[in-house]
């Protein structure tokens, strides 16, 4: 999501003349987008803005001027706290906010002083957005971001989001549609619907109806241009039927899901106020599997939420050889300023923490190499989405988002190749070129 509304401010701030620069030192202006969900993200701005006042500085002392603002969810959550620890800050705006851009940078130019905007409403930001166009930043080679939900109203006892996102909202169905036809006409073959909590999707139709994400699928799929869907980031207890028998009958619809479970320990899952228990989340997974045969898993999880004890962590453990996940992402629990379970005194010391997720983490990682090694000597379709590192070599994507390597073949950038899998490490494949699939973009 932060990807998402990086990319859709450089959109905005294109036709007012800024390019992107990879060079603080050649900036005009610099916008951290921040992320507010463990201290180490948030603390992270505070020595990132020390090193942009330095060249900010320097500038200034050439007689130039560079506006230094700070984006995204530490905005939303400490924006005061931001003015006061680093005063030299002229901008700070909140995820709902960055559609008043251009308004905002008017203002600081005229003005002296900061400009600090929070405010919340999605819904505004949405109809103030330009359109995507070719160019667009949200638009990566073949595969594209949309977003078709924002906010939480779950209220996860660990988690921020609520507070820095806002309340749960579904863009209507005609404004996706309309997104994803043109994302389609520009040449875009994957499209990624996101959402903070994107299976909770319930956008309103013509006629006042409100469809859930099964159905808003379907009708995406039949989108033309548009080969492959994703959804994240999913909320295990909001799988509706509708959505879980999409799996089967979508073929674009990727057999790759992530969703979190966070633990297998159903005491600590009713701390945390997530709703579902660690017997809920395997009888989904065999529902998502009954319909897709070919569904693989990703998850998150957090070692060391408040209370939690050895036969807690091995039930997590348990979970995690039992289901089976090709990838994951896994953290120590970090509290939150302003969240429950940060106000909890039964905490888990750093000791136990780390033993836990180096634990939990070398068996993720297992089996995240078991799964590609299982797919040596298989011939995937892969999307060409990005050039590697050296010449003439392409970087694509399975349908289980591995990365997957190819050499010498630039002119099929974008293009949905069948690739024979040669080689697997740690974290992404190599491949080779079998049959070029006959799709009408092909370069
Ligand atoms: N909507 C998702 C959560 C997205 S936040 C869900 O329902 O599960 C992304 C991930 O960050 C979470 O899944 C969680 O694993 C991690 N996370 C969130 N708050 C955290 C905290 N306080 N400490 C450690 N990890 C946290």
């Amino acid at each position: 999501m932060n990807v998402y509304d990086s990319d859709r401010m450089t959109d905005i701030l294109r036709p007012l003349g800024f390019s992107l620069s990879n060079d603080p030192d050649d900036a005009d202006m610099v916008i951290l987008n921040t992320c507010h969900i463990r201290e180490k993200a948030a603390e992270k701005v505070y020595s990132e803005l020390g090193r942009m006042n330095k060249i900010k500085s320097r500038k200034k002392n050439q007689g130039s001027n560079m506006i230094l603002a700070v984006a995204g969810c530490v905005a939303q959550a400490e924006g005061d706290e931001i003015l006061r620890r680093a005063p030299f800050v002229d901008l700070v705006f909140g995820p709902q906010a960055y559609h008043d851009l251009p308004e905002m940078i008017a203002r600081v130019s005229r003005a002296k002083g900061a400009v600090l905007n929070t405010s919340f409403p999605a819904q505004v930001k949405f109809d103030h957005l330009p359109e995507v166009m070719l160019g667009s930043e949200a638009i990566n080679g073949a595969s594209a971001f949309l977003t078709v939900q924002e906010g939480c109203d779950k209220f996860c006892t660990f988690c921020v989001v609520p507070y820095t996102r806002g309340a749960e909202y579904s863009r209507p169905v005609s404004d996706i549609l309309v997104e994803a036809r043109r994302l389609g006409d520009l040449g875009v073959k994957e499209v990624t619907l996101l959402g903070q909590n994107v299976n909770s999707y319930h956008g309103v139709a013509i006629g006042g109806t409100e469809w859930g994400l099964g159905r808003l699928v379907h009708e995406i799929a039949e989108v033309e241009g548009i080969e492959r869907i994703r959804y994240m980031t999913s909320y295990p207890a909001d799988m509706d039927e509708e959505l879980i028998s999409a799996h089967g009958e979508v073929p674009a619809l990727m057999p790759f899901l992530h969703l979190p479970v966070q633990s297998g320990s159903d005491k600590i899952l009713k701390a945390m106020n997530r709703r579902h228990g660690a017997d809920q989340y395997r009888q989904l997974v065999e529902r998502l599997v009954k319909a897709r045969p070919d569904i693989a898993l990703s998850s998150d999880f957090i070692v060391g939420f408040p209370g939690e004890k050895d036969s807690d962590f091995d039930s997590t453990m348990k979970l995690v050889r039992e289901v089976g996940f090709i990838q994951a992402y896994s953290f120590k629990y970090s509290p939150r300023p302003g969240t429950p379970a940060a106000l909890l005194n039964n905490q888990v010391s750093e000791e136990v923490k780390t033993e836990r997720l180096k634990i939990l983490q070398d068996e993720l990682n297992k089996q995240q190499l078991v799964f590609n090694k299982s797919c040596v000597g298989r011939t995937m379709p892969v999307l060409l989405d990005r050039p590697g590192r050296f010449k003439g070599q392409m970087i694509g994507r399975s349908p289980y988002m591995q990365p997957v390597h190819l050499s010498a073949q630039e002119h099929l950038f974008g293009a949905i190749v069948n690739l024979h899998i040669d080689v697997a490490q740690a974290n992404s494949l190599a491949g080779s070129l079998e049959a070029v699939n006959q799709s009408k973009n092909v370069a």
